[in-house]
């Protein structure tokens, strides 16, 4: 997954998948994707973008609605997303922006397209109930500052809880990521 999502290279007739965008409207979250009009107002609001050449949250809508599955999909930029739905909120058309690329992110997870940060970081939910192994160094200092120790995680509740969570269900199922 090295690719990203600019929208600036030429569209070719083989890349368009006509039901992409009906696809994504059956989904919880990207019902609206049609009201689309391409305002920019996401774009302009979206604190990612604003430091990012390539990330454009209104790209990708368009892209969607165009149906360019593969395009999206394989695209590390989708992952980019800080999820704070400030598009969301600003959006005159009330198209759940932030929503829609939860929805593209599920897809590109059930084909296994997850940057390996990502991957890395479900796996250490999944395994110590930490988003982040806590470095032995780390724990050491918290001692010597007289902090108390960290509580254990709980990842056994954690994956009764996320059981029916798409992103982590495609990893378990996938089995290949955890550990590897
Ligand atoms: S703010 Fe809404 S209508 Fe405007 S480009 Fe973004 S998604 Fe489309
Ligand atoms: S939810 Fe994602 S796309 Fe929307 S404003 Fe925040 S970072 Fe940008």
């Amino acid at each position: 997954m090295t690719e990203t999502t600019t929208g600036r290279e030429p569209i070719r007739a083989s890349e368009i998948d006509p039901k992409f965008k009906y696809e994504i409207s059956r989904m919880h979250g990207g019902e609206k994707l049609l009201k689309c009009f391409q305002c920019g107002t996401c774009t302009s609001d979206c604190p990612v973008a604003r430091f990012s050449d390539t990330y454009r949250p209104r790209t990708i809508i368009r892209m969607a609605q165009l149906g360019l599955r593969d395009r999206i999909l394989k695209s590390d930029t989708l992952w980019l997303c800080a999820a704070c739905y400030t598009c969301t909120d600003r959006c005159p058309q009330d198209v759940e922006v932030a929503s829609v690329i939860r929805v593209l992110r599920n897809l590109a997870a059930e084909r296994g397209l997850v940057p390996q940060v990502f991957k890395d970081q479900a796996c250490s939910i999944l395994e110590s109930g930490y988003a982040y192994k806590i470095p032995e160094l780390r724990i050491k200092k918290r001692e010597t500052q007289g902090l108390p120790p960290l509580p254990n995680g709980s990842p056994g509740k954690i994956r009764k809880a996320l059981r029916e969570v798409k992103f982590f269900k495609t990893l378990e199922n996938k089995g290949a990521q955890c550990g590897q």
